[in-house]
């Protein structure tokens, strides 16, 4: 069985073909730059070399095209017919409430993702589009959407709500959402495995630590808070997003700045100008500030040292939150190859029997492992993520179930 994971960002369009008899990947790639004229297409096939053309597209429909052409190119193709494809599972970033796990896609669930238009306004209409895009070069083959934030919807009310009046609530569906569900998700599942247990018999909390990070508290398999919120600004401190801050600092901003008076100018500042970047004035990448700190830049220093901070902080309290864990998992580009950030959060957290073993941690591995002593109560993972095959999986699933 074939399964085609899309995930259509606002101008891009990414793609990963499965086999998912043995969950292989066939074919992936990504047209970005949709609409400019640096637009490009790279993209690559298991056993063969990637490649990477200038194309020109104006919209989804033609990024879709392109790709589904690429596909089934008699030379270099991976397919022979689109019927070879059983289902398509789309990412999407935005569920609302209204989305709780995934679903076959359907006019109904179309006008849903619509009404989610507003919460979401960077991300769903790009969603929107891939879907019409993928129906009209794929007729007749099914579509499930995956939502990002349908693995946090099992937080209870007085997790997700904001002190807010309560009308905004009811009315602009203002509380709490999380997202990276699809990653917290496929990392929690694999945690089990690797510790051999049920996900109904553990404790975990999951820290994706990427360009935008999240950590969540998961109880038995289900989510019971988690760092982000009503969008994926709050939380830890990100590559350029600030994460918590006092939100009576935006007031501030608007009262004493004319630029600041808009929105648009203040996410701008909030989402692309700040965390590590804001903070060292060099770099939201990790990397660029892990070799600042080491050549002895003070500000790097400090922005590695408030990001780790915070992760720290939301680990120990989702601690308390959960009555301790069974393991503590990381995950991402930053939570996967960055023993420096790993052992900074982890140290000193003996009194809640997380103890990591530093040389083991320093290991360079692609791979799932375990990097806590043999006496920490709690294990210390390191799990790589893999979205498009939990959305593989997922799409599958919901085939299945009809
Ligand atoms: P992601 O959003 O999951 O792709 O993660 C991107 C982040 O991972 C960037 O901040 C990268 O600098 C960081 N990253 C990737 N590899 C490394 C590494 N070897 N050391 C430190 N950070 C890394």
């Amino acid at each position: 069985m074939k399964v085609l994971v899309v995930n259509c960002g606002s101008s891009s369009v990414k793609y990963t073909l499965f086999d998912m008899d043995g969950e292989k990947k066939i074919a992936w790639g990504i047209i970005e730059c949709i609409g400019l004229p640096e637009a490009y297409y790279k993209r690559q096939t298991s056993g063969t070399e990637e490649k990477k053309d200038s194309v020109k597209v104006t919209n989804h429909t033609e990024a879709v095209e392109l790709i589904i052409k690429n596909l089934l190119d008699k030379k270099t193709g991976s397919i022979n017919n689109i019927d070879e494809i059983s289902v398509v599972g789309h990412r999407i970033v935005h569920g609302g409430e209204k989305f709780s796990k995934p679903v076959l896609v359907t006019p109904e669930v179309k006008e849903g993702l619509k009404s989610c238009f507003a919460i979401a306004p960077l991300h769903n209409p790009a969603h929107y589009a891939g879907i019409v895009a993928v129906e009209k070069m794929l007729p007749g083959i099914p579509s499930v959407l995956v939502f990002d934030t349908a693995f946090h919807q099992t937080m209870p009310d007085y997790a997700y709500m904001y002190a807010l009046p309560y009308e905004l609530y009811e009315k602009d569906h203002i509380r709490k959402y999380g997202f990276h569900g699809t990653s917290h998700n496929y990392v929690s599942q694999r945690a089990a495995a690797m510790l051999g247990k049920p996900i109904g018999e553990l404790n975990l909390i999951t820290a994706h630590l990427g360009n935008g990070s999240s950590i969540t508290a998961i109880q038995k398999g289900k989510v019971i808070d988690t760092s982000m919120g009503f969008t994926p600004l709050p939380g830890v401190v990100m590559g350029t997003r600030c994460g918590d801050i006092d939100p009576a600092i935006i007031a501030y901003l608007m009262d004493e700045y004319p630029q600041y008076r808009d929105g648009a100018t203040i996410n701008n500042l909030m989402n692309k100008k700040s965390g590590l970047y804001g903070i060292s004035g060099l770099s939201g990448d990790m990397r660029t500030i892990v070799k600042a700190v080491a050549a002895g830049n003070k500000k790097a220093k400090l922005a590695f040292d408030m990001l780790t901070y915070s992760v720290k902080k939301y680990i120990s309290s989702y601690f308390g939150l959960l009555n301790g864990i069974d393991a503590l998992v990381f995950t991402a580009g930053i939570g996967e190859n960055s023993p420096s950030v790993r052992e900074k959060i982890c140290e000193n957290l003996s009194a809640l029997g997380i103890e990591m073993d530093v040389a083991e941690n320093n290991e360079p591995s692609g791979e799932e492992r375990v990097v806590s002593t043999a006496k920490s109560k709690v294990k210390i993972l390191i799990i790589p993520t893999n979205e498009e095959l939990m959305i593989a999986r997922e799409s599958k699933k919901v085939l299945s179930n009809g």
